[in-house]
């Protein structure tokens, strides 16, 4: 008899100190009609693209089994999940489970807060496990997540990204789905080790390209390419967000012997811990930062600002570091693209060539970190309107469609000012190019992300400068209380020593 299985995709990172909840709508694409996505309306929109989802998808479709697909759902970065929306997506998971499936994918993330459930993902894979206790289980995660007793515990196989930005979201779920599928032929014999230590990385200074994570990943992919081990994920942890079990960590399955994997383990997280002061980002103040863009004579300079950036939970509506660009006399600048529905709306009762005078963004307050809404007035021409659809070709997410909404440009006298109606993070340059922008022949590229834009943005740009606007994402962590997570905690408790929480 065939065998059949279950793939499923369910996707948040949650930034508990952003002051918007994330309700079902969030995670039904605009194309979809407000519907989560599921059999084959999942498999026509993600199959073959560079997706979790579709990393899983490709592999298994290959495989003479059955495949059931009850739901493949991600939402953009915001404050917590509701319980409602959270119900509704394992609540189709877990009817999934309870039919019997021989084994189970899910491309998941690993940073889910729900109102009820600081460890959503845990709660998810307990609930699995309860009902099937034997079922094979792979999940895939960001890198960006909380590592927890509850998902470790419950799961077959446990893989992340390697890569920041996440360009290997496709092959990190192939690697778990080739696992768990050699382990159903009865190749091999996966067995979890994994430790999450009390570091607090900064997201500045996390990324593999780079030291001090580039050694520690890269023995990772090196034990995991040599056989040594079966995979080997080591995580970032996501530090915008006041959980109890957030932290550095790492996962390993190994063959049949625990000790083996115990050993890459502890090897892999002394080494972060020994490189712990490195992991802390001194900023610079945003207007000096805007002032040393200004200084540079060859452009595009990109100015990543990286405190409100939607793909880590921002608004995306803080204009402060626009005002201080036009203050600071910058010229031939594009910036955005901003959420603002309401401008949006403006423009296009107006239409392409007429001028408009619009309180741009500020539309919604952050009192988590203390930050009143406070728009900008901007005079310019409406120069172009788009629905806000491209494909993507960059290397992050190829082949799916960016849905940024109803889009429009603004020409001012400084600023060339793009604005959508539902916020995502500028991973490709479809963002600009859809509306008729050349992103090379600009001089300055303002936009609102801190890690993900170099995947494009890097090849492009003669300069690079981070900028610490304010937001909900901003790297100055002492602007907010954190009342959930462990101590003692580095940086915040420096006397913190490596206390290993795992198995
Ligand atoms: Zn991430």
């Amino acid at each position: 008899m065939r065998p059949r299985y279950v793939l499923a995709g369910m996707s948040h990172e949650t930034n508990t100190f952003s002051p918007q909840p994330t309700t079902i709508d969030k995670f039904c694409p605009l194309s979809s009609n407000g519907v989560l996505l599921e059999r084959d309306a999942a498999a026509a929109a993600l199959g073959g693209t560079k997706t979790p989802f579709g990393g899983f998808y490709d592999m298994l479709v290959e495989r003479d089994a059955d495949l059931v697909i009850p739901l493949a759902a991600g939402a953009m970065p915001s404050g917590k999940v509701t319980d409602d929306a959270f119900e509704e997506m394992a609540g189709r998971i877990t009817d999934a489970a309870s039919t019997g499936p021989d084994a189970m994918f899910l491309a998941l993330h690993g940073a889910m807060v729900t109102e009820t459930h600081e460890d959503a993902e845990g709660e998810l894979l307990r609930r699995i496990r309860s009902i099937a206790p034997d079922m094979p289980i792979a999940v895939s995660l960001d890198f960006h997540l909380g590592m927890s007793p509850d998902l470790c515990s419950n799961a077959t196989v446990v893989t992340g990204y390697r890569t920041y930005p996440h360009i290997d979201t496709y092959e990190t779920s192939q690697r778990a789905c080739s696992t768990l599928l050699r382990a159903l032929d009865g190749e091999v014999d996966p067995v979890i080790s994994w430790g999450v230590i009390p570091l607090m990385t900064n997201m500045l200074r996390q990324t593999p390209l780079h030291q001090p994570m580039k050694d520690i990943m890269d023995r990772a992919i090196e034990a995991e390419a040599s056989g040594e081990v079966l995979t080997a994920s080591v995580f970032g942890g996501f530090p915008l967000s006041d959980i109890s079990h957030t932290g550095l960590s790492v996962i390993i399955t190994s063959d049949g012997d625990k000790t083996t994997g115990d050993a890459l383990r502890d090897e892999l997280l002394e080494l972060a811990w020994e490189r712990r002061a490195d992991f802390v980002f001194d900023f610079e103040p945003m207007a000096s930062s805007v002032a040393r863009a200004a200084s540079i004579a060859v452009g595009p300079v990109v100015l990543a600002d990286h405190g409100d950036n939607c793909g880590a939970g921002g608004i995306t509506d803080v204009m402060s570091v626009l005002e201080e660009v036009i203050a600071q006399g910058l010229d031939d600048v594009v910036a955005g693209p901003y959420c603002d529905a309401e401008t949006v709306r403006v423009c296009l009762d107006a239409g392409v060539g007429a001028e408009v005078t619009v309180e741009l963004g500020g539309k919604v307050d952050m009192p988590a970190i203390g930050l009143p809404a406070k728009s900008m007035t901007l005079s310019g021409r409406v120069a172009a309107i788009t629905d806000g659809r491209f494909l993507v070709e960059g290397p992050m997410g190829t082949g799916t469609t960016t849905e940024l909404g109803d889009t429009v440009l603004i020409e001012s006298d400084h600023a060339d000012v793009l604005v959508c109606s539902s916020p995502l993070e500028p991973t490709d340059l479809g963002f600009y190019t859809h509306i008729g922008i050349d992103p090379t022949a600009r001089k300055y590229l303002l936009i609102k992300s801190r890690q993900h834009f170099r995947a494009v943005f890097e090849p492009i740009a003669a300069e690079i400068i981070p900028v610490a606007g304010p937001g909900v994402c901003s790297e100055d962590y002492s602007q907010r209380t954190f009342e959930h997570i462990r101590h003692p905690m580095y940086p915040m408790d420096l006397d913190a020593t490596m206390d290993v929480i795992g198995n």
